[in-house]
């Protein structure tokens, strides 16, 4: 029989969860690796499809993990109380359906077992390009994915 230990990722808080549990919560969407502008006025928080230069498109991780929050210092990590705060991240965030407790979707890999399906719903959906200083980042704005 299943227990709820073997079932974590649908069945614990995320405050309950081991930091190994909680790295694994992470479906690889890459999405929020993408560039959001904040509106000066109203704070509403824009996504573009600029990804950052770190991002690896085709996994959706992180080039460069352990460093990124200083390769990237806006870049930080995601706690519980920012999975709280960070309401800019997509709806389909592990982290964030967690937090509301709601179930993680069949094709996360928790529930299917591998990341071959992750990609169809993370970078490789959008027509991302990559960070640079010529881009204009008003010119690739997107809906929130
Ligand atoms: S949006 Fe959430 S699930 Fe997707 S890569 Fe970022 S932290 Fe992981």
């Amino acid at each position: 029989m299943e227990t709820n230990k073997e079932k974590y990722w649908q069945t614990l808080a995320l405050d309950q969860l081991s930091q190994a549990e909680w790295e694994s919560l992470c479906d690889g969407c890459g999405l929020c690796c993408l560039h959001k502008l904040q509106d000066e006025d109203t704070d509403e928080i824009v996504y573009t499809r600029i990804v950052c230069r770190y991002s690896d498109i085709q996994t959706g991780s992180c080039g460069d993990y352990a460093n990124r929050s200083i390769n990237v210092p806006s870049c930080v990590p995601l706690t519980l109380e920012r999975v709280a705060e960070f309401d800019w991240l997509p709806d389909s965030c592990a982290y964030r359906l967690r937090y509301f407790n709601l179930s993680l979707p069949n094709w996360h890999p928790l529930n299917i077992g591998d990341d071959s399906q992750v990609k169809y719903h993370g970078l490789q959906s959008i027509n991302v390009v990559v960070e640079s200083l010529e881009l204009d980042e008003e010119d690739y704005l997107i809906d929130k994915p």
